[in-house]
């Protein structure tokens, strides 16, 4: 089968992993959670089926008791603060930020540590006090400002840049945002996780794959599908808890 092939260069990368006898690392973060919805359940149920832990972001102004409720059902499911309401405050002609430079840091960063407070009321043990921007942007002078209203890491995409506080990015992300909106090519999805495993090899980060339940189509799921099999099928994969990843880095002295 053609599905087969494109999932070659990853069966062939774990095989390495396996033979050095180390373990290939991923962890999953999904976005934009507020309430419980039957793509949430699609989400809790699938990484359920496979024990995989998922840190869903929460947006803290529009979430409430249902989703805790909810949640009390899916202990693999941990919370982080999704920024405060998911609202752009930039410029029209800029890209889309609620934690930029546009309003006075003492605005921005009240929104965060009353988004840390409502996330952390509501889910006790289940939030973890990392920052996961909207839309993957924070301006970087507020960065340093984290550690003082609380938050331990924070969580965008790319490479992670040096920071007072633990750093635990996304880098391979499901959706395909600027042509079909829907899921990206299987066969791009599965190099690039395999160009961060090499990465990782040597040293890099883990893979973090960033996915949108509310928005995922039918090859989105298939995605997850296909790739949690794969990766339960051998010895040489882990898929980790966000605590697990910020413990390391907090034992780096990062
Ligand atoms: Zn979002």
């Amino acid at each position: 089968m053609t599905s087969d092939r494109i999932w070659q260069p990853l069966v062939e990368e774990l095989a390495r992993w396996q033979r050095a006898g180390r373990k290939a690392e991923f962890w999953l973060r999904d976005d934009d959670t507020v309430e419980p919805t039957p793509a949430l359940d699609r989400l809790l149920a699938l990484t359920g089926e496979f024990a995989i832990p998922v840190t869903l972001a929460v947006i803290p102004a529009m979430t409430g008791r249902k989703l805790a409720v909810r949640l009390d059902e899916a202990p693999h499911a941990t919370v982080a603060i999704h920024g405060w309401a998911h609202r752009n405050h930039a410029p029209e002609d800029q890209k889309k930020q609620e934690l930029g430079a546009y309003r006075p840091r003492e605005a921005v960063l009240g929104d965060l540590a009353r988004g840390l407070s409502h996330v952390t009321g509501l889910h006790g043990a289940r939030a973890v006090p990392m920052l996961v921007p909207p839309w993957n942007r924070i301006d970087a002078g507020l960065v340093s400002d984290l550690g003082s209203i609380g938050f331990v890491a924070l969580s965008v995409y790319g490479p992670p840049k040096p920071a007072s506080l633990a750093v635990i990015n996304s880098n391979v992300d499901v959706m395909d945002w600027h042509g079909t909106r829907g899921c990206r090519d299987h066969g791009l999805l599965v190099q690039e996780i395999v160009a961060q495993l090499q990465h990782a090899f040597e040293g890099g980060e883990p893979v973090g794959l960033l996915t949108h339940h509310l928005v995922h189509d039918e090859s989105a799921w298939l995605f997850l599908e296909r790739l949690f099999t794969l990766t339960a099928r051998t010895e040489a994969c882990a898929w980790l808890a966000i605590r697990t990843l910020i413990g390391r880095s907090a034992g780096r002295g990062k």
